[in-house]
């Protein structure tokens, strides 16, 4: 196996994430031609691509393998037609997102927290996404429709977090995410804010002085949640954004979902739990995928995934091992699996 944190970063990126990010690989056949791989050996889903379009940054995509169809990053974002699968047991909101969605933009699920869907689109389409189906459009307020979602969380003073989701958080304009994140530092009973995001992972470069500054300038604790599922997405350049964060003093976690062919065993998960830990990221959740249409072919048992904690907690320490969970409708909090 390669070590991509070996491998020089492709110098004919650009370091600006904001031309990373209008730069977007979006046809699969490009994909495949900069992959030297042949769209004869494993066509993609036309009706995928309509539903959720492929979606590939350029430093992600220099980090998977050429030639290998079973590539672990690949797998994440290749449109199969194993998508095409219809399943009853599937839905395209398993979650009922829609039924606790109390404000334009905002989910009060759990007791103290708020979670907001801060932008509308992502720098990547992750294939197991389970908001793949969600209507961004109706649920991403632009500043004047803020206003609603604002106001809740002032009102009740039992919410002490807010999550920043999306869509992904950091894949808006530092204008907007400087602002929205000041208007939640003035609310005073709000003592964390959280932000869940890929981009750290996909486009490092998206860690630049002026968002270390934003965030910087909280009163509020800052928690940053990145999202990899394995070894192979970090390299030096991903290493130098987290550790840039971690400097800055905010608690970095990790939370990856456990999909099959990707990362479903254990030597993958130990390998990334250690190379993020290097970076002083720590290992949060590792979700079983929900039960969303189009993605059953990434599905993993229940039993495997206990295995496989099992497995790490005999190779690890106790802090490097994540906590299995699943999200199910109506629960208080996410379920513990292992
Ligand atoms: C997952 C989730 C949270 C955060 O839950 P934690 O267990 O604190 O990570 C909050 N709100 C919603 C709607 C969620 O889906
Ligand atoms: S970055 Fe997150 S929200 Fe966006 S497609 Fe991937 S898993 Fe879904």
């Amino acid at each position: 196996m390669t070590t991509p944190a070996l491998s020089l970063i492709k110098s004919d990126l650009p370091e600006k994430w904001q031309e990373i990010l209008a730069d977007l690989i979006t046809d699969p056949k490009e994909l495949l031609d900069f992959l030297e791989l042949d769209e004869a050996d494993n066509p993609f889903s036309c009706k995928a691509i309509t539903q959720f379009p492929l979606i590939v940054p350029r430093p992600f995509a220099a980090r998977i393998e050429k030639g290998n169809w079973n590539d672990p990053l690949l797998l994440q974002v290749w449109p199969d037609l194993a998508e095409e699968a219809s399943d009853p047991l599937r839905s395209t909101d398993p979650l009922q997102e829609l039924n606790f969605n109390n404000e334009p933009g905002l989910l009060h699920k759990y007791r103290g927290r708020v979670l907001l869907t801060a932008a509308p689109h992502c720098a990547i389409h992750c294939r197991y996404c389970f908001r793949r189906h969600f209507d961004y459009d109706a649920n991403t307020p632009g500043r004047a429709r803020w206003t609603e979602a604002l106001d809740y969380i002032a009102q009740d003073r039992t919410i002490e977090e807010v999550i920043l989701s999306g869509g992904d958080p950091l894949a808006a304009a530092d204008g907007y995410l400087q602002w929205l994140l000041n208007e939640l530092d003035s609310i005073f009973h709000l003592r964390t804010v959280r932000i869940h995001t890929r981009l750290p992972i996909v486009i490092p470069q998206r860690v630049t002085t002026e968002l270390r500054a934003i965030l910087k300038n909280l009163r509020c604790q800052v928690v940053i949640v990145v999202h990899s599922n394995h070894r192979n997405e970090l390299d030096n350049r991903v290493f130098k954004a987290l550790s840039d964060l971690a400097d800055d003093g905010h608690v970095l976690l990790n939370q990856s979902v456990l999909l099959k062919g990707v990362n479903d065993n254990a030597a993958s998960l130990i390998a990334l739990n250690k190379a993020l830990f290097s970076q002083r990221v720590l290992p949060y959740y590792l979700h079983l995928p929900d039960a969303v249409t189009g993605t059953g072919h990434f599905d993993v048992s229940d039993a495997k995934g206990r295995q496989l904690i099992d497995e790490l907690r005999n190779q690890l320490p106790g802090y490097l091992v994540p906590t299995l969970v699943r999200e199910e409708s109506g629960k208080q909090s996410k379920t513990r699996i292992a």
